[in-house]
C-alpha cells in the first residue's frame, strides 16, 4: 500500500505522526501535530489523478461514476481549504508518485514538515 510505504519511510527519517484524527470535518491520512501539517495520499482513481484518473466514463453507469468522482474531488478541495483556514499546512501526494519514486516523495514531505516546525 503506497500510504503505508510512505509512512514507514517518514518514520524511518524520524518523523512522528498520528493517524485517524479529525480536524474540523475532515480526517487527513497522516497528521504531524508538532508542525500542524496534514498529509493526504490520494488514490489515482478515486481522487482523479491527472495522469491516471478516468476522464471518459461510458456505459449505463457513466453518469453515476462521473458525479461520484466529481464529488470526491470537490470534497478534497473543501478539506484542503478548511484545514488551511484552521492553520494547517496541507500536503497532497498521488499514490502513483509514491509508487514511482518513494524517495523523492519522502524528501518532499520531510522538508515541508520540518520547515513548518520552525
Ligand atoms: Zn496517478
Amino acid at each position: 500500500m503506497p500510504e503505508v510505504r510512505l509512512r514507514r519511510a517518514l518514520h524511518a527519517r524520524g518523523l512522528r505522526y498520528r493517524l485517524d484524527r479529525r480536524i474540523g470535518r475532515f480526517r487527513p491520512d497522516v497528521l504531524f501535530p508538532a508542525s500542524r501539517t496534514a498529509l493526504f495520499i490520494d488514490g489515482c482513481f478515486w481522487h482523479g489523478c491527472p495522469e491516471h484518473g478516468v476522464k471518459d466514463f461510458r456505459g449505463p453507469n457513466a453518469e453515476r461514476w462521473r458525479s461520484k468522482l466529481t464529488a470526491n474531488a470537490d470534497r478534497d478541495r473543501r478539506a484542503s481549504a478548511e484545514l488551511t483556514a484552521l492553520g494547517w499546512q496541507v500536503i497532497r501526494v498521488w499514490e502513483c508518485e509514491v509508487k514511482r519514486d518513494l524517495g523523492a516523495v519522502t524528501d518532499r514531505v520531510y522538508d515541508l514538515v520540518l520547515a513548518a516546525r520552525s
